[in-house]
């Protein structure tokens, strides 16, 4: 499943190659995606605008169409945005085909359809069900130590859980909220009220840390995920304990372990993580 950094990761590539193309057609091979594509809604405001640039918020990826259209994208498990020239055939799971000119076109790709892909605008993005409830971006200065003791005050929650509940955090998916915690030295079942501010400063960082690691190699690919360009990320080459148990601790040697979380798997060191 693609998590921030990969949605950061394709976001870049598309803005290399999208902004400033206008579109010029969409065919909808399949509208039942995690929501019906309104494709009419498509039709009418999206065919002849030109992309003015790429944004991100959470997970999704905005595209900007002029001063005030937004056409939204999310990858749910398995959605790819294929940016090449245009292809010969249709293959399987090619749901949506957008037209750039005689010479470029994107198709998103989605085998288990749990992607979406709406129209929304400026003004209306706020309030939009899908956005409403998001808490900050892990990478701005809005989420600091001081944000997440706030938000922690009197929760009784597992920081984990804490820490990859969308409304307080976005883009803090199960492999990041891992890697955070051991570069942290916060043991995953930590109650988030009795943790203090030491505490919080040192998750605070591990996150932008981990984060920001993540998006400049390109971010993790386990399975499948590939970028808009069909590359691979490196970053699963760089994790210091997801997926990484019985095997030795980086740091003390000691052997990793691994609890399921709120049916998610969590690996740690108990030494290093207190
Ligand atoms: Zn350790």
């Amino acid at each position: 499943m693609p998590e921030l950094p990969e949605v950061e990761t394709i976001r870049r590539g598309l803005m290399e190659r999208l902004v400033g193309r206008q579109i010029t057609g969409i065919r909808v091979r399949q509208a039942l995606l995690r929501e019906r594509v309104a494709v009419d809604t498509l039709q009418t405001h999206v065919v002849g605008r030109t992309v003015a640039g790429i944004d991100r918020r959470a997970k999704y990826l905005l595209a900007r169409l002029g001063p005030e259209g937004i056409l939204v994208f999310h990858l749910g498990m398995t959605g790819r945005l294929w940016l090449g020239t245009p292809a010969a055939q249709d293959a399987p799971h090619d749901h949506l085909v957008f037209h750039l000119g005689p010479d470029l076109e994107l198709r998103f790709h989605d085998v288990r359809r749990f992607g979406m892909c709406f129209y929304t605008t400026v003004t209306q993005l706020p309030e939009h069900p899908r956005f409403r409830h998001l808490g900050p971006e892990p990478l701005s200065p809005d989420f600091s130590s001081a944000y997440l003791q706030e938000r922690a005050r009197g929760l009784w929650k597992p920081v984990k859980n804490f820490l990859m509940d969308a409304s307080i955090v976005v883009g803090v998916g199960n492999i990041y909220a891992s890697e955070a915690l051991f570069l942290a030295g916060v043991h995953p079942n930590r109650e988030v009220g009795r943790l203090r501010g030491q505490h919080w400063q040192r998750v605070c960082s591990a996150i932008k840390e981990v984060l920001q690691a993540a998006i400049d190699a390109h971010g993790t690919s386990f399975s499948d995920y590939v970028d808009s360009d069909g590359r691979r990320g490196a970053f699963q080459n760089q994790l210091l304990v997801y997926g990484r148990e019985g095997q030795p601790c980086v740091r003390d040697g000691r052997l990793l372990k691994r609890i399921v979380q709120a049916g998610r798997s969590t690996f740690y060191c108990a030494r290093c993580q207190r």
